[in-house]
């Protein structure tokens, strides 16, 4: 994620904060301020906040490490005000594996709990002695046991993409197909973010954000699946693109240029002694001519490294891998051979017109 500061990397996850945790620690220190609170108040206060967050990056490690035991790697552990964000590469299809890799978030907190409540229990702490509920030396372990024990709860409601939601979808998956089940828990899920926005705007802002967030992520997650269940049965081969534009890697960027503006085509096939090396996209022709001039040569920008796919693999796969690699085209080889290329636009089209044949 943009603007975003490294933190570190545990089990090959990189955990990074954003910039925007600032605001959160300003607004607190400022609020604190003006009420009149004592600095040692507003201290303890951070000191919980980044307890509490540090807290949210093991919830995230629960979904990363339980995803990684399916094979599924992470890109990285975001920190936001609203809460954390793991990016896995994919969710796993197979729904027990999915309420697995849900569940391991909120029992993550449990298991805080549990221990913070131990804690607390051998130090002989009893609420009945406090004199005011505010955080401070002898309070912060009871506020961080409570704080995680509402976060187990809060993310277990069923407002899918939310953990709980996740776990309601998997249950449906059993016995559904998998957008089906998308759908409906989508559907339940931005019901839920409604009741949160309007509920927010009165009582807590951040709970308005949350809101906007699940209600966006549901209806993007029920149409990507719904997409992708309209590729289902189908190979790359079926929708792979057997006409395509060549460059050879010496050519000059404006022979580029005049491709892209006499044709349709927005990915070129770049060769080298007639093998097929790499692709050339109109982004990095765009970015050739920024840091170069037209006379520059095609291979100072093109990708060498495409994405491979096999001309048998199942279609759904394939654009899975594209969208979670961030490729928008892709080598097809059969036998270890080129032989054309996959992109994204491609992709799309073809869920066009299978979403129009079965209407
Ligand atoms: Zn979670």
């Amino acid at each position: 994620m943009k603007f975003s500061l490294y933190l570190g990397t545990f089990r090959q996850v990189k955990v990074f904060i954003h910039w925007t945790f600032s605001l959160l620690l300003l607004w607190i220190i400022i609020s604190n301020l003006r009420a009149g609170a004592p600095t040692e108040d507003i201290l303890w206060t951070i000191l919980f906040v980044l307890a509490l967050f540090f807290c949210v990056i093991l919830h995230e490690f629960g979904h990363a490490l339980a995803a990684q035991r399916y094979g599924i790697g992470t890109k990285d552990i975001t920190l936001l005000p609203i809460g954390g964000l793991a990016r896995l590469e994919k969710m796993p299809e197979d729904p027990k594996q999915e309420l697995w890799v849900a569940l391991a978030g909120p029992l993550v907190n449990v298991v805080i709990f549990i221990f913070l409540s131990i804690a607390l229990s051998i130090t002989g702490f009893n609420l009945e002695n406090l004199e005011e509920l505010k955080i401070n030396g002898n309070t912060i372990i009871l506020f961080l046991a409570s704080a995680n024990l509402i976060l187990a709860l809060f993310n277990m409601l069923p407002a899918f993409p939310m953990d709980g939601g996740r776990v309601l979808r998997a249950f449906l998956a059993i016995k559904l197909p998998r957008h089906k089940a998308t759908q409906i828990a989508g559907s339940i899920g931005q019901m839920l973010a409604i009741v949160f926005v309007f509920y927010g705007l009165f009582n807590n802002p951040i709970l308005v954000l949350i809101g906007i967030f699940i209600f966006l992520g549901a209806g993007a997650e029920v149409s990507h699946t719904q997409q992708e269940s309209f590729l289902k049965g189908y190979k790359v081969k079926d929708a792979m693109m057997m006409k395509f534009q060549l460059l050879s890697y010496d050519a000059p960027l404006s022979k580029a240029v005049e491709k892209l503006l006499n044709s349709q085509a927005t990915h070129f096939v770049v060769v080298k002694d007639d093998v097929a090396v790499g692709t050339l996209s109109r982004n990095e022709i765009i970015k050739g001519l920024k840091d170069h001039n037209e006379n520059a040569a095609v291979e100072l920008v093109a990708d060498f490294s495409p994405l491979k796919i096999e001309a048998e693999q199942n279609l759904d796969q394939a654009w899975r891998s594209m969208m979670s690699k961030n490729r928008k085209v892709a080598f097809v080889v059969e036998n270890g051979h080129f032989l054309c290329i996959l992109d994204q636009e491609n992709v799309s089209e073809f869920i066009m017109v299978k979403s129009a044949l079965q209407k």
